[in-house]
């Protein structure tokens, strides 16, 4: 039988299961906090349990952790792009960058993805399967160890769509802010999804206080549905009906993602569109000029086209940011690294 994932289990869960199980009552503290606050990777390192107890815990339980199959490191600005391996011979990637305000991590929430956007590399051979919470958890807890300083934002914009592994995503955000663990701020967790708006509505009833992230990339359906095959099933319409009542319910602003693709959503007519769209809603757009993958022949917009892109929503009282390639020497686009990973193993 497999053992229980213990990485996985809330506070409440590992104490309540441990105390039916004739454990003393804070045997459940002791280990959350081995697992979650000192990133303990084997019972053996629990030094404070007694032997026969952590003998007890190794018959029944399994502690998830990943191998880090590969790190490559920015000379520019030391943006760090690990490659990790499962338990079961898939690989994930998770990136690491520094900011003046703290450290941030990007996670993958799926190995592959099933969404099949046009240009993400994450999706070219599918979902493989879901993570996890713990291995979700595990990116973040090996990167902490790996440098040695304290992550204090968390992005899931990696490979995988979050919101295809609600469940799994929810309790991931249940332990990673939990006071007994690392105890990241709700404020500083960005989930970033393609637009499933059933599971936006469930997430906006959780009472979580964490951003969401609106992959939109287009202004209108028509040019949204050649790049976004979810865009069949939600329009435009629904999906920004459903981030409005995200913000009226838990007051966090959004972030429209927006990837400048040359010649399919980059002139200034888009713009305008785009502006008009988003009129009304709580929220700055992200433009993020396109990672061009080899499968593909989608370019990057030029920089003026950018620049005229976003001066005019500026122009329009929107907030825009344009993201900053990190870590530009190390980069292929997302989930490149962990494909040609996977190729070479082939
Ligand atoms: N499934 C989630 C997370 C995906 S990755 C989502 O769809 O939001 C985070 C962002 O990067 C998404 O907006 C995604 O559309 C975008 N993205 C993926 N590949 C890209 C590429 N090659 N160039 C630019 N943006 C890309």
């Amino acid at each position: 039988m497999e053992k229980c994932d213990i990485k996985s289990l809330t506070f409440q869960e590992l104490s309540s299961e441990l105390e039916g199980q004739g454990q003393k009552a804070f045997r459940g503290s002791q280990i959350y906090q081995w697992l979650h606050q000192k990133l303990a990777d084997s019972f053996d390192e629990m030094s404070n349990l007694p032997r026969p107890f952590r003998e007890f815990l190794k018959q029944e339980y399994s502690i998830t952790s990943l191998k880090k199959a590969d790190v490559r490191i920015s000379r520019i600005d030391g943006t760090r792009k690990y490659l990790f391996a499962l338990k079961d011979g898939n690989v994930i990637e998770s990136v690491w960058m520094k900011y003046k305000h703290g450290n941030s991590v990007c996670i993958s929430s799926q190995a592959g993805c099933r969404m099949g956007c046009r240009f993400c590399a994450s999706t070219l051979d599918g979902l493989e399967r879901n993570l996890t919470p713990s291995e979700m958890l595990e990116q973040i807890y090996q990167i902490q160890k790996d440098t040695g300083e304290r992550v204090s934002n968390v992005v899931v914009m990696g490979s995988g769509e979050p919101l295809d592994n609600y469940d799994n995503l929810i309790r991931f955000i249940r332990l990673l802010t939990d006071e007994r663990g690392l105890h990241i701020s709700q404020r500083n967790i960005t989930v970033s999804t393609c637009g499933i708006v059933p599971e936006i509505y469930r997430l906006a009833e959780e009472g979580f206080s964490i951003t969401l992230a609106l992959s939109l990339h287009a202004p209108n359906d028509e040019v949204r549905k050649t790049l976004m095959p979810i865009a069949n099933r939600y329009g435009l319409k629904e999906v920004l009906e459903a981030c409005r009542i995200y913000f009226e319910k838990t007051g966090r602003r959004l972030t429209f993602e927006y990837s400048l693709v040359r010649g399919v959503n980059d002139n200034l007519d888009e713009a305008k569109a785009l502006a008009r769209l988003i009129k009304g809603h709580h929220g700055h757009v992200n433009l993020i000029p396109v990672n061009p993958i080899k499968e593909r022949d989608y370019v990057q917009s030029d920089k003026k086209a950018i620049e005229a892109f976003r001066s005019y929503l500026e122009g329009q009282g929107i907030a825009v940011t344009v993201r900053r390639e990190m870590g530009r020497d190390i980069n292929g686009a997302c989930g490149q690294l962990r494909k040609s990973f996977m190729e070479e193993k082939r």
